[in-house]
């Protein structure tokens, strides 16, 4: 019989905590489905019950890691991608770019790479506009997650991928893309993009910032609208998903679930998992787990068959 594979879909949603439910609170009072669902039948918001089963995880992280202020992306997404206490390192909370004292870390340890050299193979989704490529490379202004690739040699994909359907718009529906003419897809076909990019590769990532974005009320966006736009996203993903593939949710910080301050809050993060890998995280106190179980993960994913 053949061994049946096993894929990680990692969903990265930047700026997502679980706050005290009200009427700052988006994810207490919209009617959010799939991410209701994800969470276990109950909104993402207050004191959640939390799940511990071998396919189904529903728990929140603290994003703090032990510093005081309020947590950034650069040390926050540096943490969760390497699995070391990177603001402790920088002393601070640090962002939205990484650290001086993060880079080295992300570039020889970063979980692309430790992936890649158990012999897996992964994937960044993400779409880019070829204008971003002599942008970052003239200022060497590279997120965590573009210098995770950077650095393991995981291929950025630019507007050649997004027209053949191997990219996802970071925005999901590519409304507005700052690159060559392209006709917006639906959420719908951005998570059948993905779950395909997903069945190609052992561990395949895609970054969402809207949140984040939206909760620091930058760029008009309205919150509301951009999370029922990943709402439809996330139920697609959830109805498309087949026993193959385990879906990981997590962030770097909380943002959006207060919308009283425009400012990132010290609020833990979701972590929800959905697929056959789930246990593998279980145990998950912070940031700095995740890395670990997802390699945990991919290496009972690469076992070979009949051991
Ligand atoms: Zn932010």
């Amino acid at each position: 019989m053949r061994p049946s594979p096993m894929h990680l879909l990692f969903l990265f949603v930047d700026g997502v905590g679980v706050g005290a439910p009200g009427s700052t609170n988006p994810f207490s009072y919209l009617r959010l489905p799939a991410l209701a669902e994800l969470a276990g039948g109950q909104a993402l918001a207050g004191d959640i019950q939390t799940r511990a089963e071998d396919t189904v995880l529903v728990s929140t992280i603290d994003a703090t890691l032990g510093v005081e202020g309020l947590p950034q992306s650069g040390t926050g997404q540096a943490s969760l991608f390497t699995g070391l206490n990177c603001a402790a390192i920088a002393g601070r909370h640090f962002g939205p770019f990484p650290h001086s004292s993060s880079r080295p870390f992300i570039e020889e340890r970063n979980l692309l790479g430790e992936i890649l050299a158990r012999g897996a193979s992964a994937a960044f989704a993400n779409a880019y506009p070829d204008r971003f490529f002599s942008y970052v490379e003239t200022t060497n202004r590279w997120t965590v997650t573009t210098l995770c690739c950077r650095a393991s040699g995981v291929e950025l994909r630019g507007e050649a991928a997004l027209a053949k359907g191997k990219a996802i718009p970071a925005n999901l529906t590519g409304e507005g893309w700052p690159g060559d003419p392209f006709s917006p897809i639906t959420e719908e076909t951005a998570a059948d993009r993905l779950l395909d990019l997903a069945h190609e590769h052992s561990f395949t990532l895609f970054e969402y910032y809207l949140t984040d974005k939206a909760g620091h009320g930058r760029g008009n966006l309205d919150v509301e609208a951009i999370l029922s736009s990943l709402d439809r996203f996330l139920a697609r993903l959830l109805d498309r998903r087949d026993e193959s593939v385990t879906l990981v949710i997590t962030s770097d910080h909380g943002n959006a679930e207060d919308m009283s301050t425009r400012s990132h809050t010290r609020n833990q993060v979701p972590l929800l998992v959905r697929g056959p890998g789930a246990r593998h995280l279980s145990g998950a106190a912070s940031l700095l787990d995740v890395a670990p179980g997802v390699l945990r993960m991919v290496g009972t994913a690469i076992q070979p068959a009949g051991q």
